[in-house]
């Protein structure tokens, strides 16, 4: 069981300036690109540091970034152990288009070419085989909004107000009751369910960002490997979290302080079970939250990656901050 915290920040944006950056890499004794450095907004003379597993600046590309740190974990995932991936931080940082991208080819996310490296991987393992190993993907696709599990597969007028209920299953499993998990064998046939899914995200406004994600959306797939002697079957989660940013001052009145109240809860208790894991403590408090009840977070012998989404400029600067610091709490 291990977990990896990775730094990325993006490139300013159009109408973001140069001067007004406050973030930058530095190597660390290895030589490798690992802190990530920030002023203190209370005194810009000072500044503060923050290590990572390994930290990526503005140019690093899709690729690079999925051949990295996503690639090396599809291996085992096909040995049998599960995986988790976290885009973590504010509305604006850059989860989505980590995690899901743009449309272009060079754009897309570490999603799409996480199914096309399974399917390519599943067709060579089956080829091998002389047709012993045949090799099953499923998916589900959920969000948590406000404590609440919806189905994406589903389309929202059939949700109920309270959402899935959620259940203990068979040797402590945690199960959401009434998921769909959709058989998908194809690259091609995934972006069709996965683009249609996406329109079923349930978005809000905040002052910040007029498309701010207030749900974690996340994407399991599952591989289940049957030769002629015995089935395996192993999933990669990979996360969309929703925004970080501090609700003092997004300015949010009722329902979205509601909305933020259990964004919060569930942000800190992933803070704690990563913590947990990254000390090899023996009691990891997943139960303390539905995201990481229903992910079993630290109980499958798996791996976590979270991907630390990082905007580069001062109008970030407290979020950033609190971004870090959340990171710098998970070693
Ligand atoms: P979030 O999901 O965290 O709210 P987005 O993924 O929507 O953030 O990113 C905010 C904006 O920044 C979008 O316009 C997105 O296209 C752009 N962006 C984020 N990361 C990158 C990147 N690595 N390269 C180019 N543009 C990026
Ligand atoms: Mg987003």
């Amino acid at each position: 069981m291990s977990v990896r915290v990775v730094a990325r920040i993006r490139p300013l944006l159009k109408a973001e300036a140069e001067k007004d950056q406050i973030l930058s890499i530095h190597e660390a004794n290895n030589g490798k690109p690992q802190i990530v450095k920030i002023p203190n907004p209370k005194s810009q003379h000072e500044e503060y540091s923050f290590n990572f597993a390994a930290a990526y600046d503005a140019t690093c590309t899709q690729q690079e970034l999925f051949d990295t740190e996503v690639a090396p974990t599809i291996k085992h995932l096909f040995q049998g152990f599960d995986v988790t991936l976290f885009a973590y931080g504010v509305t604006g940082s850059g989860k989505t288009h980590t995690m899901r991208g743009g449309k272009s080819l060079a754009d897309r996310g570490m999603i799409p070419r996480l199914l096309s490296n399974i399917y390519r991987k599943s067709k060579a393992l089956e080829k091998a085989s002389n047709g012993e190993t045949s090799i099953n993907v499923s998916m589900s696709y959920y969000e948590i909004y406000t404590d609440k599990v919806f189905d994406l597969f589903e389309p929202p007028e059939k949700r109920t107000p309270t959402g899935l209920p959620i259940r203990e299953a068979e040797g402590g499993k945690t199960v959401v009751a009434g998921l769909s998990e959709v058989p998908c064998s194809s690259l091609k046939e995934f972006e069709i369910l996965y683009d249609k899914a996406n329109a079923n995200r349930s978005v809000g406004s905040t002052k910040l960002n007029a498309e701010s994600s207030r749900s974690h959306a996340i994407l399991c797939v599952k591989v289940t490997i049957s030769t002629a002697t015995e089935t395996r079957a192993s999933t990669i989660c990979a996360i969309d979290l929703a925004g970080s940013e501090d609700n003092r001052r997004t300015g949010n009145v009722k329902e979205r302080m509601v909305e933020s109240a259990s964004i919060n809860k569930s942000l800190f208790v992933l803070a704690q079970c990563v913590e947990a894991i990254s000390k090899k403590q023996s009691r990891i408090p997943y139960r303390e939250s539905k995201m990481t009840r229903i992910l079993s977070l630290g109980q499958n012998n798996g791996l976590t990656v979270m991907i630390l989404n990082l905007p580069p400029t001062k109008a970030f600067h407290l979020d950033t901050l609190s971004s870090l610091n959340f990171a710098n709490r998970t070693k």
